[in-house]
């Protein structure tokens, strides 16, 4: 058994890092523009475009088509050292629901020609993809959508409505879920790939959350969309295999930027508890918070073992069920905490806004609520248990 990097892999986290650092940190002035970025809502595109140049947006994506070709595990590591050195979480959570819920289903389940069609694109960040399944009555129980597919002769024919979808506001691709045969459930729900601009697509206004909020969220309407019989993702009926295949890469690769974030925070946490003095002694010395600190590195310790297990797993063509609901519960959770603490341990100043610590806290809730809230994770953890 082996936990450490190999030196192609420990090559390429410092290469990432090294972007990171000198791409999307501007010093000082880095945190004061994602304050500024956070109030209007806006997306960072000109991160966005740096991370398209340096490859990020390819990352699990064959040479073929532009991308670096790396495995979920090159992929993970990718991520968590942006969620280190990039504040802007929500521009990684973007190019995460770009990468892992709508270029990964392309490559999984597209055609040679959707392929070709997109992909190049999309690892070049001209295009930006996003993933539609959830509407405002099917949200845990997702495959319970009311969005209808009607084939028309050589066209299907999308009517409904989707909500909370990350990226819509800005996207040229969606991968829009619908039901084509209603009376077989999960197993008659179907993807389509519907470009921005088709008759009948309509994408409100971004929705104003708690966090995140450099990540455009919104709703999408579909008014007799018409979309062409190739544009079906997989087969008619699929609809279920590409959420649940997605989701074992999102579970890994985007809960790696919380990792990410945790150690960025831990390290900023530790150096003001060495440098903060009250009662004549720095506040690390109080045992109370040292504890806090302890236990903020204890979970970062348990969150690597578990999304690294994923990541291996999916790397040796394995399932990861049960692997990645657990991770995504532990990790989503443990960051949720550490946030908490991170604030604790920075007093008034970890309250203030332009200290940057209470961002985490609030970046880190969604965490429990997309890809499967936290009580879903533990009801697939307890049905794989045969409950
Ligand atoms: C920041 C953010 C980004 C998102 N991005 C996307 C996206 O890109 N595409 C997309 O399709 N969706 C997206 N979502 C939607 C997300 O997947 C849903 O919010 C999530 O699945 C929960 O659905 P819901 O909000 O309707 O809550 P509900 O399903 O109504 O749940 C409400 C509460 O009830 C609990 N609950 C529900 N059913 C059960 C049960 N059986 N057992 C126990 N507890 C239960 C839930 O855990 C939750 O606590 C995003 C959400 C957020 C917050």
């Amino acid at each position: 058994m082996d936990f450490g990097l190999s030196e192609e892999q420990e090559a390429f986290r410092r290469s990432v890092a090294d972007f990171a650092r000198k791409e999307l940190q501007k010093g000082d002035g880095e945190a004061a523009a994602v304050r500024r970025r956070e109030k209007s809502g806006e997306l960072y595109r000109e991160g966005w475009d740096k991370c398209a140049s340096f490859g990020i947006m390819g990352l699990p994506v064959p040479e073929a088509y532009g991308g670096l070709g790396r495995d979920i595990v090159d992929a993970t590591i990718a991520m968590q050292t942006l969620g280190r050195h990039c504040l802007d979480a929500g521009l990684l959570f973007s190019i995460s629901s770009h990468v892992f819920t709508c270029e990964i289903p392309l490559l999984l389940f597209g055609s040679e020609e959707q392929k070709q069609r997109y992909l190049p694109r999309m690892v070049r960040g001209e295009i930006i993809g996003c993933h539609a399944m959830t509407e405002p009555g099917a949200g845990s129980d997702a495959f319970s959508i009311s969005t209808t597919a009607e084939k028309k002769g050589d066209r299907w024919v999308l009517r409904g409505g989707k909500t909370f979808t990350s990226n819509a506001p800005v996207a040229d691709l969606l991968l829009v879920f619908a039901t084509t045969d209603k009376k077989k459930g999960w197993a008659g729900v179907s993807g389509f790939l519907v470009d921005r601009g088709t008759p009948g697509l309509s994408v409100g206004k971004p929705l104003e959350k708690m966090g995140l909020k450099t990540s455009p969220t919104g709703e999408v309407t579909l008014e007799d969309v018409e979309v062409p019989l190739e544009n079906v993702l997989g087969r008619v009926g699929q609809g279920s295999a590409i959420f649940n295949a997605e989701m074992e890469w999102e579970r890994s690769c985007l809960f790696a930027i919380h990792l990410g974030a945790m150690q960025r925070q831990l390290d900023t946490c530790v150096a003001y508890a060495k440098d903060r003095v009250q009662f004549g002694k720095p506040i690390g010395s109080f045992q109370a918070v040292a504890h806090k600190l302890a236990d903020m590195r204890l979970r970062i310790e348990l969150a690597e073992l578990a999304l690294y297990k994923v990541a291996w797993l999916k790397a040796n063509k394995k399932r990861a069920q049960m692997e990645s609901a657990i991770a995504k519960l532990y990790v989503s959770e443990a960051f949720v905490q550490n946030s908490l603490d991170a604030v604790q341990v920075h007093g008034g100043y970890g309250y203030m806004t332009e200290y940057d610590v209470e961002r985490d806290l609030r970046d880190a809730i969604g965490g429990k609520l997309y890809s499967g809230t936290s009580e879903i994770q533990r009801n697939i953890i307890a049905s794989l248990l045969g409950l």
